[in-house]
Formats: C-alpha cells, structure tokens, sequence
C-alpha cells in the first residue's frame, strides 16, 4: 500500500480493519463521523475554549478576555469571571449549537445532557485540577507533523522520494514546571480497545501505542523539557489515567513505528476483519458494509466491491482506478476534525 505518514488513529485503524484503513487513508473515502464521535468533538471544543481562556489570562493584564474561534464565536468576558461555572456553560451551549446545527444527526435534549454532564464531570474532578483554567497553559490542539529521520523510514512511489512523516494532534499540553509538561487526551468513549476486543487497563495504557507516540512527539516538539507525563482521561468511563514514559519507550515507539510502516507498506491484499462481513464491526461500526459502492451495478457494498477489485485487477490499478479524485495520499482529515 501507498504509505507516507502515520498517525495513531491510522494505526488503529489498520489494527481494527486493513481494508478499512485502504479505504480510509489510501483511496480516501470518507466516513461519517456518527454522533457518538460528534459528540466527543463538541467536548473537546469546549474545552479547547476554556484554555484559549486562561491562555488569554496568562498572556496580559487586560480587564477583558477576548478569543474568537469558529465553533463558539468571538467571546469576551470580565477577567474576573475566569473560573465562573457560567463561563463554561455558555461556551457549551453556543459549541452545541455550532455543531449540532451543521450535523446530519438528530441532536436530542438527551445528547446535551450527555455532554454537559461529561463537561461538569471534568471541571469538578480533583477539586479542579484537570480544569484547563486551573492549569498553566502551554499549548492547546497541538498539531505535529514529524519526519523520521532514518533509513528504514525512506519511500519512494511513482520515483518520487520522500522519508515518513507522522501526524496527529495533541489535545492539551500544560506546564507543571520549568522541567515538567503534561500531555492531557480527552476521551468521550469507552475504556475499551476494538481491534483487541479488551478493556484497557493501566498496564495497557502503559504500552498504548497512541499515548507512546504523543509523548515521543512531545520530546521532539519540547526537546528543552526534562520530564513529559502523559494523561488520558477517560471521562465517561474510569476517569483519569497517567503515565510516565521514559527513553526506553522512545526506543520501543520507534521500533512500532518502523514495523507498522514495513508492514502497511508490503501490504498488497489488506484483511477483512471478517471476510463474511458478518461481525458487529461491519454490520453496526462500518459506513463501507452500509453504503454500496457508487461503480457497482447490483448494489455490491463498498468494502465488499474494492475488495473484489483488488482481487482482480490489483493493488496497483485498483488504488489508480478508485483513489477519490483529488485525494493526497499524504493528507487525511479524520472524521470530526
Ligand atoms: S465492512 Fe468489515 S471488513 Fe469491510 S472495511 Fe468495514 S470493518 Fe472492514
């Protein structure tokens, strides 16, 4: 398969479904978010407004605090009125409106409560402490794009030459002191990891390849800083859990990294998770088992009809044949992004 740049939800993503990750990343079709990840993102933007706050706070002594961001408009607020539960509340509920208004899903009053209740959840943890107007902001929605700087990671594609690159966005980075950043991923979702099909415990986390890869992302984007805990909270289902990484886990995400991009990259027949399509994980999680493939003529579903494809024609000639026109394969928007 084409392979330029990994991120942790491709990786994921090819641990879930080779065939969904083909479709997703190499031809570039698109998925719909559904609302559960909808509703994650409208959380995410709430608290992504309550650090452009504090960051506001932190950078002058101005009596007003001024953001302008899409989702919830150009805000001002007294300096004062920071912390004020109301605050939060009213960026909630113009965030809500910002997407629910743009979304092919039916929001109920059930959903709000659904997000309002993740939102106070977080604000009232630890007495506050995972409130990103309680902590020292240093960045907010980081993004990174690095390129792996050795040999195994070098392509070339139709004779053009390139070494890969790894993507992804960093929720909420803050300063705990001049030696010490925290990462914090929020997470809407269940505890649970689908391709495995097993809840994550703490001593899963501790080799959780996405959390590996933020931090070995946050020691190339703060080479300065000395320690970097990383936290991921799973806010609807156990609450906060934090790792400390160290060096040899630099060692260990670069080994990952190298084996998941020889093994994308020599991938010529990507696995159905079921080649029956009968698994809930086509049936109820897939766009690509719902949705018939626009070139079929009887209906053929779309994971099913590439699949037949790439049996006939190839690898090759079928991603040339039914890539989405004008998709990069070196860029993907993940669905909610
Ligand atoms: S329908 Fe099933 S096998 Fe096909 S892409 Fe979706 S999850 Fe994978």
């Amino acid at each position: 398969m084409l392979i330029t740049y990994l991120r942790s939800s491709s990786l994921s993503n090819y641990d879930f479904c080779e065939q969904q990750y083909y479709l997703n990343y190499t031809l570039g079709y698109e998925r719909s978010a559904g609302i559960k990840a909808e509703k994650g993102s409208i959380l995410h933007k709430v608290m992504e407004c309550l650090a452009l706050l504090k960051l506001d706070f932190q950078s002058h002594d101005n009596p007003q605090l001024e953001i302008e961001e899409v989702a919830c408009g150009k805000l001002s607020i007294p300096r004062e009125s920071l912390m004020s539960i109301s605050v939060a509340e009213g960026i909630l509920n113009k965030v809500f409106e910002y997407y629910s208004g743009k979304s092919i899903y039916g929001y109920t009053k059930k959903d709000f409560k659904d997000i309002a209740g993740w939102m106070y959840t977080v604000l009232s943890y630890g007495k506050g402490v995972f409130d990103p107007r309680n902590r020292k902001v240093q960045d907010v929605e980081k993004r990174f794009d690095i390129t792996v700087d050795k040999a195994w990671a070098k392509y070339i594609y139709d004779g053009v030459e390139g070494q890969l690159a790894i993507k992804g966005t960093i929720d909420f980075i803050t300063k705990i002191d001049n030696n010490t950043i925290e990462i914090i991923d929020w997470k809407t979702g269940k505890r649970y990891d689908w391709a495995a099909g097993e809840e994550k415990t703490y001593e899963k986390l501790c080799k959780d390849q996405q959390l590996m890869l933020y931090y070995w992302a946050a020691k190339k984007l703060y080479p300065e800083v000395e320690n970097i805990i990383v936290t991921i909270y799973f806010i609807a289902d156990g609450g906060p859990f934090t790792i400390a990484f160290d060096a040899e886990h630099i060692k260990k995400t670069e080994e990952n990294l190298q084996k998941a991009f020889v093994r994308i990259r020599n991938n010529n027949m990507p696995k159905m998770v079921s080649y029956t399509q009968s698994s809930f994980k086509c049936t109820k999680l897939c766009d690509y088992f719902k949705n018939a493939h626009p070139d079929s003529k009887d209906g053929t579903n779309t994971c099913k009809f590439i699949h037949n494809e790439l049996k006939r024609i190839g690898m090759e000639a079928t991603t040339k044949k039914y890539s989405v026109k004008g998709h990069n394969v070196s860029n993907y928007q993940c669905p909610g992004e």
